[in-house]
């Protein structure tokens, strides 16, 4: 596997509260596939907080947004869908492409012009990557929005990629 798919374009490290809109704009992107679990929730829980709310509801003045969840639970994607008026995938299979380009296929955006954002390099970023739109690693989100510091998941997947040579500054 080339490392490079490994790397995000932008690795943020803050959650996507504190993500910046108009750094976002200022890549040209005008659409967002958001990640769901880890990225705007906790896996195991099942409201989202206000303030990842109004980071969304702001977000919808500048960009389409569309939530892609590897998830296999239409049920609970669809719910979390509903609380923030989105259209969503779920059972994606990141890292596969299939469902972005699904996206890309039913909206005729263009690629150049579609980030994906999400908390884990080995599914998000490598179908985003894979793909080739711009992508957005974002620290997993606690139920308040703020950064999960202490995400095993994400610091193992960081280590994987910078031994395989990703990441070098
Ligand atoms: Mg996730």
């Amino acid at each position: 596997m080339e490392v490079k798919l490994l790397e995000p374009s932008w690795n943020s490290g803050v959650s996507i509260i504190n993500l910046s809109q108009s750094e976002i704009l200022s890549r040209g992107i005008k659409s967002l596939l958001l990640d769901v679990d880890g990225t705007l929730l906790p896996r195991k829980e099942d409201l989202i907080n206000n303030s990842v709310k109004d980071w969304i509801k702001i977000s919808k003045n500048y960009f389409n947004l569309h939530l892609i969840s590897n998830n296999p639970s239409r049920n609970r994607i669809k719910k979390i869908a509903d609380q923030v008026n989105l259209t969503y995938s779920y059972k994606a299979s990141k890292p596969s492409r299939k469902e972005l380009l699904n996206y890309l296929t039913k909206t005729g955006e263009r690629k150049t012009e579609v980030a994906i954002i999400g908390d884990r390099l080995f599914t998000d970023i490598l179908a985003g990557n894979r793909l080739g739109i711009y992508t957005i690693l974002v620290k997993p989100t606690n139920s308040d929005g703020l950064p999960y510091l202490n995400s095993k998941m994400q610091r193992i997947e960081l280590k994987i990629a910078s031994l395989f040579g990703a990441m070098k500054k």
